[in-house]
Order: C-alpha cells, then structure tokens, then sequence
C-alpha cells in the first residue's frame, strides 16, 4: 500500500470515502514537517504557529527526538505493562526532580491522564473522606474525551452529548472563588482546574483565587488537581505554570508537549496520595518504551536548554509585536502567559481568517469564532514571529478588502 503514491486529489477522494466523519478538514495533506515549517504533498510550506495543538514543543520532528525514538526502537519497543523499562524510571525520576512531585503515573494521551486523576481523587474520598466523590470543575473548562473527562470538562453544548453522563462533577464559574467555596460540602474530593483555560480562549486563573482554592482545599482535606495539559513542560514561561502561582497543587495532568509529538501523557501526585491498590489503575501501554524514550529526551531538553525562560521571552517579544498592530486591526484583550497567547477580533470571523492565514502559508487556530490563539513551538525564533506578524497582517488585510467587497460591511475596519 506504501507504494501506491496516490496524487494529493486522490488522497483526498480515498480519505473522504475511508476516513470516518468527526471534523471539516482543509483539503491539505500535510507530509512532513522541520523546525517551524509544515509542508503539504504539495510540497507547500506553512509557518506552524498552532504547534500540532500545543505539542511540537521542540519544532517538527526535532533531532534529537528522531535519535531517542530510533536508538529505542532498535532497543527495546514493548516488553510489557508488567515489567519496569529504564527510560520510564529515568522519565519518572527527572519528573520528580523537576517538579513539586514524588509519584509518576504514564499514559498516551491528556484525557486518560485526567481519567487518573479523577479516579486517584475519587479513590482518595473513598478511603480518607468518607466515600466523597464529587469533583468540583469550572464552567469553559477543557479536560478531553473521553466520557469522564467530557463530564469534567465544562462545555454547554456537551451536556448533552453521548448522556447519560457519568455523574460526580460540578461547575462553577471560572475565577469565582466564593461560588467554588460555596461547591464544596461532604460529597467533595477535589477541586480540579486548568491554571490557563486553553481551549476556552486563552483565560487565565487570577493569582488570588488559586491562592484561596490551594487554602480552600487545605482547611476542607480535598484534592487540588490542575490539568497542565496545555500549560505544562514550559510552555507558560514556567517549566509549570503552577509556579507562576507560589503553589503546590496535590495532581498535575501532563501531555501534548511531554512527548514533542509523540503520544504520551502523565499524572504526577504527592508520596501521600500514592494510595492506588493492583488492579485500581493500569494500562497496556503505561511506561511504553518509546513514549518514555520521547519524553525523556523532549523534557531533558526543555530543562537543559532552558527553554521555560526562552519561551518567556519570546513571548513577551511576540506580545510586544501584536501590541504593535492591535490598534490597526481592531484587535483587542492581547492575554496570555509565555507563548499561550490569545487576542480577539473585533467580529466573529475567526475561522475565516485562520482559512486565509493557511491559504498564505500560516497556522494560527480560532479556539473561539472571535478568539486566535498562537501557540507555536517554544523554539521559535524573533524572526520566525515577525514573518507571522507580516503574514498574519496581510490576511488581515485580505479579509477585509474581501468583507467590503463581499457585503460592505467593513467588520475589521472599524
Ligand atoms: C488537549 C487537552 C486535553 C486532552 O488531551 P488529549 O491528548 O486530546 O486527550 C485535556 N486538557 C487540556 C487542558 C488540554 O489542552
């Protein structure tokens, strides 16, 4: 089947025929990717600032990630979840030493690592707080999808979804610390949050409250679990952003970055709650050697390489130049930690600016219709972020030379 060397129309007519409905995808086939660069079968190139969501934290199929996967794979690919492997302990060990953690537990994706950690909170309330159960989440919140982390996750339009949905979760607004205070009773055994809502839009969590839900969580015996799924492994500025916030919070979730691309994800907790029983929490592919391999190799770079405080300044660097062309294009609430930036367009066309912005060759992401959001690897460069800024203007540019046209209403000039 590899030698079939379909032309890209036909890859598309085969994929709309084989590939199962779940999203619009553009009729681009992305085949191979360095540094910042993706290109296409086309052989076009896309400045990537979307990251592959986040996760290419080191730039398209980083060097030294190609090295890890290869002297693994030559080595050792799967021996089984029952025995121990080297790479998962040295991953395990350099997670302990950079972190305020002590327990690692390793999965392949963020959602099976918030499913750990729901289950380890509800564990906790079963055996220290009287079968409490019920996990405290926020409104806007992102946790994944599977159908516990899809009940985490506070998204209106999932409530709905695939019920009846799996029960013991309660929202409350984000940043609301006396509606969260108000939450908690004897049915509760952990508070869990994102620290910067991702894909709600880029909103972040005020220092104070996280304060307050810390102590909160101290004075009631609950749990507080920050998914740093997206926030994590420096990417804020901070190796966690945690840290931004002078707290320790019980459980942390870690994925998209930890592997560079490739699939693994992890829960961290404290030598107090490693309270798991054989058979409570498992998985076949749990320390897969590859998967630790890749993240040994991606996290050891990140912290070698000081890469928490490159992302720091580049961030501010990107910030200052979208500062620079806000005025001009109405754009307004630039936010954001190190390079998790988001803005908002004066009118809901999001998506039709991240299609013109592919159509010239960039990736930015629209997690909402009047929201862009940039998360482009932490090993972007001044250059790399002003050639975003030229290509990004003239589909703005473009845009709105096409809304005049298309029905006179300048949205973008205002
Ligand atoms: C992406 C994301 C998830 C889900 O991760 P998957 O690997 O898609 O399961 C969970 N939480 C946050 C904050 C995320 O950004």
């Amino acid at each position: 089947m590899n030698d079939l060397q379909w032309t890209t129309q036909e890859l598309l007519e085969e994929a709309g025929k084989t590939i199962l409905f779940t999203a619009h995808r553009p009729d681009v086939v992305m085949e191979r990717g360095e540094g910042m660069y993706l290109w296409d079968t086309e052989g076009k190139s896309y400045l990537d600032f979307v990251g592959g969501w986040a996760v290419t934290c080191l730039g398209h199929s980083p060097v030294v990630l190609q090295e890890a996967l290869a002297a693994q794979a030559a080595q050792l690919v799967n021996a089984s979840p029952s025995f121990l492997n080297r790479p998962m302990v040295e991953l395990a060990s350099l997670l302990v030493q950079v972190s305020c953690f002590e327990r690692v537990f390793f999965t392949s994706t963020g959602a099976e690592a918030n499913e750990s950690a729901i289950k380890l909170a509800r564990k906790y309330g079963k055996i220290r707080r009287d079968g409490a159960h019920e996990i405290i989440t926020m409104t806007n919140a992102f946790h994944g999808r599977t159908l516990a982390a899809m009940a985490a996750t506070g998204k209106p339009q999932w409530e709905t979804l695939f019920t009846p949905r799996m029960p013991g979760f309660k929202h409350v607004p984000y940043n609301d610390y006396e509606a969260c205070a108000a939450a908690v009773d004897e049915n509760t055994c952990a508070i869990m949050l994102e620290l910067i809502q991702g894909e709600g839009g880029v909103v972040e969590a005020e220092l104070e409250y996280v304060r307050k839900l810390r102590s909160l969580c101290d004075d009631k015996g609950i749990l507080l679990i920050v998914d740093e799924i997206q926030t994590g492994l420096g990417r804020t500025g901070k190796l966690f952003a945690y840290e931004h916030y002078g707290i320790e919070p019980d459980i942390m979730t870690l994925a998209k970055g930890i592997g560079g691309g490739f699939p693994l994800s992890a829960m961290l907790t404290k030598e107090a709650y490693n309270i798991f029983e054989p058979g409570d929490q498992g998985g076949t592919y749990t320390g897969q050697p590859l998967g630790m391999a890749a993240g040994l190799a991606v996290v050891q770079t990140i912290v070698s390489g000081e890469l928490s405080a490159q992302a720091q300044r580049l961030g501010d660097y990107l910030m200052g130049e979208l500062r620079l062309i806000a005025g001009r294009y109405g754009l307004t609430k630039l936010r954001g930690k190190g390079l998790l930036v988001a803005f908002d367009l004066p009118g809901e066309y999001g998506p039709a600016l991240v299609d013109h912005c592919r159509s010239i060759g960039l990736l930015v992401n629209a997690p909402k219709p009047a929201t862009i959001r940039l998360m482009p690897a932490l090993i972007v460069e001044e250059a790399d972020i002003d050639r975003m800024v030229e290509l990004l203007c003239s589909a703005l540019d473009e845009l709105k030379t096409e809304t005049i046209q298309d029905d006179g209403r300048a949205a973008i000039a205002r």
